[in-house]
């Protein structure tokens, strides 16, 4: 069992001073809300977070969020605003521009999308017209909602055709992809998934693109934060438009933004603004902007890379314990586990892991009707936690599911290891 030394968690990116948010006054003025935020802070820390979309921000990324930039109205873009008084929303949103062009290397970045799905529905607003079609990983396989759900715009205004992985491998198949695209045409292929635990080969869906002429759109909600960080391979110098998160590894506000060259730019951003958005949230933009730059520190290059390590240990140890891993292991911060040779499914897994304290969801398997779940090592990396910590969670899993003894013990246990390693220390 790989060891973690004393210094290489000393290099633990978790944030090292107190949250900003002093809840006294809130609680105060309205016990009602500030008793709420104030048991949802105690429930983060006391129980491990494993959604494999959620992350900590800093406590600097909360100062932004819960800055006066939030009173500020900023519809349109630096130096071309419908409103006055924009001139620190502009610097604001100029730095992060600058600086999310800089750590991934793109032409151009919208950093205004609200959400991921945001980003997702401008991209579609700039390449497509209703009613095209478009080729993208399908539900049950990983796809997000907006990869053509029948209850999102996406599904109902345009025409998805969803490609598969391999029962088997669990891996894309590309011959799939590639046959597909040349039987159907379509306007667009999107790449990226909520669940793919394996980097999609960027090169080979741009050659499918390029044969069949239609954009490539990379949806990187999930891996953005690992490809900041070099542990993940960029899917920018092969697609056409990136879309993503902000919130995900990449551990900044809850948002979204989009990467494309100077060619799409202008198209990009009058998708965001003002076809599918009005004003900007200025403050979540200043708080992706010191996203980005705690991002492009090596200290987030260590993190990102102790995000990959932590979930292949984590990924090894659950398959001790005798779960099946899709794809056989992980190249990301994502696990896939069926549960079914221990006896249950994803559903009543994921009900034993909470009432032990552990968050997490189900997902969908590559094969069969029974859904597996799916965890990320990306808030638990950010609190400092180690390797050993990763392989006593894969054991406290064994001994939930399997309902081993009374879940008193399993849940102090819980606690204990989320305690040692707070979010926000202080
Ligand atoms: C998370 C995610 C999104 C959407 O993000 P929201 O901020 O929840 O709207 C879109 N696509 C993929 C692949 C995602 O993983």
């Amino acid at each position: 069992m790989p060891v973690t030394t004393p210094a290489a968690r000393a290099a633990a990116p978790s944030p090292d001073t107190a949250l900003p948010q002093d809840f006294g006054a809130l609680l105060r003025q309205d016990p009602e809300i500030g008793s709420i935020l104030l048991a949802e802070t105690g429930r983060q820390s006391s129980t491990l977070q494993l959604i494999a979309a959620e992350n900590f921000t800093s406590p600097a990324v909360l100062a932004a969020l819960g800055s006066p930039l939030a009173n500020k109205y900023a519809e349109g873009y630096p130096g071309a605003r419908h409103h006055g008084g924009c001139e620190q929303a502009d610097a604001a949103e100029r730095i992060a521009v600058r600086r999310a062009t800089e750590l991934f290397g793109a032409e151009h970045a919208n950093v205004q999308p609200h959400s991921g799905s945001s980003a997702v529905l401008a991209a579609y607003a700039a390449l497509l017209r209703p009613g095209d079609t478009v080729l993208a990983m399908g539900l049950p396989y990983g796809g997000h909602l907006t990869h053509g759900a029948p209850g999102n715009f996406s599904g109902r205004w345009f025409e998805f055709v969803g490609y598969g992985v391999d029962p088997d491998s669990g891996l894309i198949d590309y011959a799939q992809v590639r046959a597909l695209a040349r039987a159907r045409r379509p306007k667009a292929i999107v790449c990226g998934s909520i669940s793919y635990p394996r980097h999609p080969d960027y090169e080979r869906f741009r050659d499918i693109a390029d044969e069949v002429g239609c954009y490539l759109i990379a949806d990187a909600a999930h891996p953005m934060g690992l490809i900041a960080g070099g542990a993940a391979p960029s899917p920018v110098p092969y697609a056409d438009v990136v879309c993503a998160t902000t919130h995900k590894v990449l551990r900044g506000p809850r948002g979204g933004m989009i990467l494309c060259g100077v060619e799409l730019s202008e198209r990009i951003d009058r998708a965001v603004f003002p076809f599918t958005q009005g004003g900007a949230q200025m403050h979540t933009v200043a708080a992706k902007a010191v996203a980005f730059g705690e991002a492009a520190t090596p200290a987030y290059a260590v993190y990102a890379h102790r995000v990959v390590a932590h979930a292949r240990v984590l990924a090894a140890a659950l398959e001790s314990e005798g779960f099946e891993i899709t794809t056989g292991g992980t190249d990301t911060h994502i696990v896939v586990a069926d549960p079914g040779p221990l006896g249950v499914d994803g559903r009543t897994a994921r009900e034993r892991l909470m009432a032990a304290g552990m968050v997490l969801d189900t997902c969908a398997l590559p094969y069969g009707d029974a859904r597996g779940i799916r965890l990320g090592t990306a808030a638990v990396t950010t609190q400092g936690m180690d390797e050993d910590d990763m392989a006593r969670i894969a054991e406290l899993f064994g001994a939930a599911v399997r309902q081993e003894g009374d879940p008193g013990p399993l849940r102090a246990e819980v606690r204990g290891l989320a305690e040692r390693n707070p979010p926000y220390p202080g």
